[in-house]
């Protein structure tokens, strides 16, 4: 007789937790999964890694989306016109490979 399996079963296609999404390209992933820009005091959008900023914050997957976002001139509705600057060179940044602080 074979005992119960510890099988996932809580695996859906919905990942548990809060869903957002991407401003690049519109998919939706947990929280987790992408990364969340907000304003800095200045009004400039920076990647905030730690979810501490406070304000209206946006969800990207990575560069390709934040150029894609950029692009789209999500940012400015996402922040409702309030994004002062976009540095796409400073926000990429955060997605390159062995950029850890
Ligand atoms: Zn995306």
């Amino acid at each position: 007789m074979r005992s119960k399996t510890q099988s996932g079963s809580q695996q859906g296609p919905f990942p548990e937790g809060p869903v957002r999404t991407c401003m690049g390209c519109g998919a939706k992933k947990a929280q987790g999964e992408l990364t969340r820009v907000a304003l800095d005091p200045e009004g400039e959008v920076v990647v905030d890694r730690e979810r501490r900023l406070p304000g209206r914050g946006a969800y990207l997957c990575g560069a390709g989306c934040m150029t894609a976002a950029l692009k789209r001139k999500a940012f400015g509705r996402a922040f409702r016109g309030k994004a002062g600057k976009v540095d796409p060179l400073k926000l990429g940044q955060a997605w390159e490979p062995g950029s850890r602080s």
